[in-house]
């Protein structure tokens, strides 16, 4: 089994319209949405949720103010500054409460309670595009990276049973633990980027953290007319980096457009833009076929 992680340094650069076109050619697939903070593969995919579940992970104090005496201890031993008293009263703020358990332990009354912390949702869904794994964490909630360690669980055991043999992933932006996470056991990342100074710094850094998981990586460069100079840079960095440029897309409203109708850009036959994304998604099965899978 292989598994393509669409990633890109920074966000709006067109990573999500080209896995959903990817989603559109490929065969013999799960998809996987691990942008888990705002995800929106969903739009273009149109899933169907077959099984929902809630996303639990860490504890969150909770104060059972009948047991409560009001005597004070959690608020001196809080370290976190999560300990509310008003009119008297002691409660939690769990935008605050890090579960560090002090407050549980201390209490003389046995006044808190300790559940695991609701985060989120995910859905194993049918979608247009086929078999979909993907979630939602909730606002301000942390915890991203185990989410995303849960999908690509779900997405491998999915592709097992159902027998594919592809798991192709919309990853999060940026390099941080939610791109860490999406990386492990990767066949192959595809880096989107644009010909902006900090598009390259971007693709950078998220070049960096492939090379130092040991993924191979490939360059799509999106938007690529809008400024000659940036996308030679990048090309050059690509060359330096050892990464093949897998090709140099146009800008082209078209793609937004097809957004906006809720399709992939390469559902329309007529689209240059299209096409070209149709040679790109070639020359990636070419380098699959080449590349040992990670996972069985
Ligand atoms: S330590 Fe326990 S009993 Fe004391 S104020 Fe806090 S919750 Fe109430
Ligand atoms: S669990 Fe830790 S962070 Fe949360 S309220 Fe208690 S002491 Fe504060």
């Amino acid at each position: 089994m292989h598994e393509v992680v669409v990633l890109s340094g920074k966000g709006g650069t067109g990573k999500t319209s080209l896995t959903a076109a990817f989603a559109h050619l490929a065969q013999n697939k799960v998809i996987c949405d691990l942008d888990v903070d705002a995800p929106d593969l969903h739009l273009i995919a149109a899933p169907s949720h077959v099984r929902s579940e809630r996303f639990l992970s860490g504890h969150l104090a909770e104060i059972d103010p009948r047991v409560c005496t009001r005597c004070g201890v959690c608020e001196e031993v809080c370290a976190f500054g999560a300990i509310d008293r008003a009119d008297g009263t002691f409660t939690v703020d769990p935008g605050h409460c890090e579960g560090c358990k002090a407050c549980v332990v201390l209490c003389p009354a046995q006044a808190i309670r300790f559940p695991e912390r609701d985060c989120g949702v995910w859905h194993q869904s049918e979608s247009r595009f086929g078999p979909m794994v993907h979630a939602q964490l909730d606002p301000g909630q942390e915890n991203s990276g185990k989410l995303v360690t849960l999908l690509k669980a779900e997405a491998r055991r999915e592709a097992s049973r159902r027998g594919l043999d592809l798991i192709l992933s919309d990853g999060a932006p940026g390099v941080g633990c939610p791109v860490i996470s999406s990386l492990s056991q990767a066949t192959l990342a595809v880096l989107v980027t644009e010909p902006t100074p900090s598009g390259r710094h971007d693709l950078e850094r998220v070049a960096e953290l492939c090379r130092h998981f040991r993924i191979p990586a490939a360059v799509v460069l999106n938007k690529a007319d809008l400024d000659e100079g940036q996308a030679t840079a990048i090309e050059t960095l690509c060359r330096t980096m050892d990464m093949p440029l897998l090709g140099r897309l146009p800008h082209d409203p078209e793609v937004v457009w097809a957004m906006v109708k809720g399709q992939a850009i390469t559902e329309n036959p007529d689209s240059a833009f299209g096409s070209e994304v149709r040679r790109i998604w070639s020359w990636i099965t070419d380098l699959l076929f080449n590349l040992p899978a990670r996972t069985s």
